[in-house]
Formats: structure tokens, sequence, C-alpha cells
């Protein structure tokens, strides 16, 4: 159980991230869960899922794009056991026509956030004598798709810089893995079928099958409860010799 372990999983008030932090949470974990706003329904939302699994959880507004911000999010949280690097974005354009400032969101969002974040948090880490770095890469952390460089080097950089971690705290009861998904069915994911739909001519299926899980062997999303899973395992003991390394959770993508 993780019963009295406090979990801090960025960008998690949708998605993945909130999959996450309800299974971190059914597991016994306090959770703090974060984004960039600061609504009645953030808030709402960590206190409902707090009363559903008997833990304490808490929404703290900050601006994973902003070092300074990350590094506050932790500050603020006070204690962090286990930090869930899982605030992402996309953007799809070929190289020449890659719009800069959203190089610069993506690098900073799904990159530096994990660096930031991850230089507050160990050191709370080693003074509470255990910790657990989960940092949500994807199969794009492992592979390519044109139109989507700045993810691919993104995910790529968080995988380089869990195996660093993992090494530079090899010898403490601390890990560091990366878990790369295929396709997850998130909103973020959902809100592209319908365009997608019409670009093609096709129907939702087709669209699903053809298109969205073309590189997915298992033709099949996998489920936020199942990288929420993962994570938990992540943090279980069976998982204590595993660092520095990647799970892949993604219907056989990486296999092909
Ligand atoms: P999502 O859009 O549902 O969730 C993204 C979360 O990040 C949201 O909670 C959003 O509020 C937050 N966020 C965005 N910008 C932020 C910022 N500047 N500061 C703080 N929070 C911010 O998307 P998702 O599909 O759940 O993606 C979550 C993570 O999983 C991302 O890192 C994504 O790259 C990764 N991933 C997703 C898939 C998939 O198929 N959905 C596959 C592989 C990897």
């Amino acid at each position: 159980s993780l019963k009295g372990k406090t979990a801090v999983i960025t960008g998690s008030n949708s998605g993945i991230g909130l999959g996450v932090a309800h299974e971190l949470a059914k597991a016994g974990a306090n959770v703090v869960l974060n984004s960039f706003t600061d609504r009645d329904e953030d808030h709402k939302l960590a206190e409902a899922l707090g009363k559903e699994h008997g833990v304490t959880a808490r929404y703290i507004k900050a601006d994973m794009s902003k070092g300074d911000e990350c590094r506050a999010l932790i500050e603020q949280a006070g204690v962090c056991d286990i930090l869930v690097n899982n605030a992402g974005i996309q953007h799809v354009a070929p190289v020449d026509e890659f719009p800069a400032e959203k190089w610069d969101a993506i690098i900073a969002i799904n990159m530096n956030s994990s660096f930031h974040t991850a230089a507050a948090a160990l050191p709370m880490m080693r003074k509470a004598g255990w910790g657990r770095v989960v940092n949500i890469a994807s199969a794009h952390g492992l592979t390519a798709s044109p139109f989507k460089s700045a993810y691919v080097a993104a995910k790529h950089g968080v995988v380089g810089m869990t195996k660093v971690i993992a090494l530079e705290t090899a010898e403490e009861p601390i890990t560091a893995n990366a878990i790369c998904p295929g396709y997850v069915l998130t909103p973020l994911v959902e809100s592209q079928i319908p365009d997608t739909m019409k670009e093609y001519n096709m129907d939702r299926d087709t669209v699903v099958r053809d298109v969205l899980l073309a590189r997915q062997p298992s033709k099949a999303f996998a489920t936020v409860e199942q990288i929420g899973g993962t994570a938990v395992f992540l943090c279980s003991d069976a998982a204590a010799q595993i660092t520095g390394t990647t799970i892949s959770v993604d219907g056989g993508w990486t296999a092909l």
C-alpha cells in the first residue's frame, strides 16, 4: 500500500494525469493535482478524488512551461515521495513550418518541467528515505513520426533524463523510470476524431482503426487506468530494482 506517501502529478486535471492520480489514491497515496488553471472545478476535482479514495487530495496551480513555477509546485506540496511528470501538449507541423513558439512551449512543458520538478523533489525524497520518479513519456520517446519534431525530441529527452536520474540515485531507495504509452483515448485524442473523420471522409471506427491505431497492433487504445496501474506497480516493492528504464504500454507499437 502507498498509505502515507504523497504523490505530485503534473498536468492532472484531465486525461492520463487524472487517471494516474486516481490509481495512486486508490492504492492509498495522498495526491497533489496540478494544472495551469485555478478554477473552482479544479479544486472540486481534488476534493471529490480525496473523498472517493479516503486520502488527502489537493490542487495546486502551477504553469509547467515556467521553471520557477515547476519548482514552486513541489515546494508548495511540501512533501513529494512520488513525482509523476505528466503535463504535456502536442503540435503537428513539418519542421520547416513548425512555429518556433510551439517548439519552445513543447520543449518547456513536455521536457524541461521534468528537470525542474525532479530537481526540487529529489532532496525531499532523500530526506524521506524513499522516492519514485515516474515520467510519462510516450511511444514517441522511443520511435518517431513525421510532423511531431518537438514532441519526439522532448519525449526522447525525458527518456534520457530518466536514465541519468536513475544513475544519480542508484545506491539510494529511489527509482526513476518512464512509462511509454501508445494511443490512450483521452479528451485530447477524442477531440481529434471528428476532424479526422471529415479530413479522410471516413466513419469513426475506420478513423480509429486505420488512422489513430495504424501503428498500434492491438487495435485497441490503452486506458488511463492501465497507465495508472503501471505507475502503481513502479511504486511497489516488486519494482524496487527497476530503475532507469522504460515500460511501454502501447499494444505492441514498439515491437513493430
Ligand atoms: P490531456 O490534454 O488530457 O492532459 C494534459 C494535461 O496537462 C492536462 O491536465 C492539462 O491541463 C495539463 N497541462 C497542459 N499544459 C500545462 C501547463 N503549461 N502547465 C500545467 N499543466 C499543463 O492529455 P493526455 O493525453 O492525458 O496527456 C498526458 C501526458 O501523456 C502527456 O505528457 C502526453 O504527451 C502523454 N501521452 C499521451 C498519449 C495519448 O495517447 N493520450 C500517448 C502517449 C503519451
